[in-house]
């Protein structure tokens, strides 16, 4: 049986274009709002061009000792610059990131997914304490 552990891409963000970048404190207050960054193409750009982009990313917390995880986030990317020009000829391209917020009350886990339409699905965590 292929699970989608089997299917889930990891790498490091510094030399992989598709890994998700969580971008966020390392510890916060517990009760108060943070931002929290997730890009994929942070450090080597993909290309996200009309034919080849990242479609969406999703963000989940998993508080620490939790059974579950619970999504935070889920960013949908559904226009890419295209133009009536023909495939790839508009004056503007998009570049998948977003920002949201969270306030957490326990340390856990953010877990970030995301799906290139050619390149498949790719994953990366980040610990987050309470200060
Ligand atoms: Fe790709």
């Amino acid at each position: 049986m292929t699970e989608f552990k089997d299917v889930i891409q990891k790498a490091d963000w510094k030399k992989e274009k598709h890994v998700p970048v969580i971008d966020c404190p390392d510890e916060v207050p517990a009760g108060q709002n943070f931002d929290v960054q997730v890009c994929v193409g942070k450090e080597v750009a993909h290309p996200n061009t009309t034919e080849h982009h990242i479609r969406w990313i999703s963000l989940y917390f998993k508080p620490e000792g939790a059974k579950f995880p619970f999504q935070v986030g889920r960013f949908d990317f559904t226009a890419h610059g295209e133009s009536a020009e023909g495939p790839n000829q508009g004056p503007v391209y998009t570049h998948p990131c977003a920002v949201t917020s969270l306030k957490i009350d326990k340390p856990g886990v953010l877990l970030a997914a995301s799906y290139c339409n050619i390149h498949g699905l790719w994953e990366s965590s980040r610990g987050i304490k309470i200060k």
